[in-house]
């Protein structure tokens, strides 16, 4: 099947007990035996639930893994994987890496004894320099926040030995933009909370894998460490993940029409975003990515926070928020946002500026969210 048709029937059938096309919500935190250890398969909800086991399998099917794995947030599913590491294992990630995910490493798992070493990843030659004897994972994010940088994925795997597990955060693509394991990575890591939820209203984050051993442990640390998600979450995403490829079109289309705005306008500077020519990547943004997505990064000739906090203050229609991925547009500032805890030679020299806006382009109709950005910037 295709993409476009897995993410509506992979790994779901009609209820057994009543035929229901949906998913129940089985909001059940146990289930009644036969006999002793006799059950249908089911036994505790956190150790398996049906409506968060009919979700996993769907996940692993769109991105064309073996294996799903379903958490109560992106960073829970980040916590499991780091969970397989020992004391003195070294990890290598890339020095423009989502927030949360440098917190976790830095504040959580560097006390346990693991290393983790931040390169500029989008040349694959520091990534091979900066491999130990220990290396254990590469923690890869492409395109990355805010900057959109674009990561060679197959790169990777091709300089990398066997002992080492290459791990990609797919969130800012989504499945059906990009799908990691077709260019040799292990583990896949989405927050789901962004675009496979894809209406705000779900806090979630994913694992895909086709090793069934390190599955094995995988699942071992989801129902040992307890970190999972809800049956009325997982009906929810059951429910987005079927739009995600009719949701990530209109994203891309109205995204690539936003830059072309911006392009022409005369108050912009530069505009960070896979899609334009220019872009450093761009080429291998075209070879691993079916599309550019809904993400667009740029900064004013005014490089004031005055001059970005005046067009964050201004739209209506991109609303002030963090997070991404919703059918609704956001506007961020990550200087004072995403970034704010770091400090400011620092975000600078990796091109978060005080002028610096980031956009999650929603799936309005296009003239009317250009329309809002044309009164802001104007
Ligand atoms: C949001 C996000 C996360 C963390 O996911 P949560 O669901 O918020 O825990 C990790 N990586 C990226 C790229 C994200 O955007």
């Amino acid at each position: 099947m295709k993409i476009e048709t897995k993410l509506l029937h992979a790994g779901l059938e009609p209820d057994p007990t009543t035929g229901a096309i949906m998913t129940p919500i089985y909001q059940t935190s146990t289930f009644v035996q036969e006999g002793v250890g006799k059950n249908k398969g089911y036994a505790y909800s956190r150790t398996q639930n049906p409506t968060r086991h009919a979700l996993e399998k769907n996940l692993a099917a769109i991105e064309n893994a073996k294996f799903g794995l379903c958490f109560g947030s992106g960073l829970a599913a980040i916590d499991a994987v780091i969970k397989m590491l020992n004391p003195g294992d070294e990890v290598i990630s890339t020095n423009d890496l989502y927030g949360g995910s440098y917190r976790i490493f830095t504040t959580i798992f560097e006390k346990y004894g693991i290393k983790f070493n931040f390169v500029d990843m989008t040349n694959v030659n520091n990534i091979k320099n900066a491999i130990t004897g220990n290396t254990k994972l590469i923690w890869v994010e492409t395109p990355t926040n805010p900057m959109m940088s674009v990561i060679d994925i197959q790169g990777i795997a091709n300089i990398k030995n066997e002992n080492i597990w290459l791990a990609v955060d797919n969130t800012f693509a989504s499945p059906y933009l990009q799908n990691p394991m077709d260019y040799g990575a292990d583990i896949i890591m989405h927050s789901v909370t962004k675009f496979i939820g894809g209406h705000s209203d779900v806090v979630m984050g994913a694992l895909m894998l086709n090793d069934e051993t390190v599955a094995n442990e995988l699942y071992r640390i989801q129902n040992s460490s307890g970190a999972i998600c809800g049956p009325q979450d997982s009906f929810l995403v059951l429910r987005g993940v079927k739009t995600l490829h009719v949701r990530m079109d209109r994203h891309c289309y109205n995204a690539k029409k936003v830059v072309e705005f911006l392009q022409g306008h005369e108050k912009i500077d530069k505009i960070y975003y896979p899609g334009i020519e220019s872009h450093p990547n761009h080429e291998i943004a075209k070879k691993q990515m079916r599309n550019f997505g809904g993400m667009i990064s740029f900064t004013l000739k005014n490089d004031t926070t005055a001059a970005a906090y005046s067009i964050l203050e201004k739209t209506k229609l991109f609303s002030l928020a963090e997070s991404l991925g919703g059918v609704e547009s956001l506007i961020g500032h990550p200087a004072s946002m995403t970034h704010a805890s770091i400090p400011r030679e620092v975000r600078t020299q990796a091109g978060v500026v005080d002028s610096l806006i980031r956009l999650s382009v929603g799936i309005e109709e296009v003239s009317d969210l250009i329309a809002d950005l044309k009164t802001a910037l104007d």
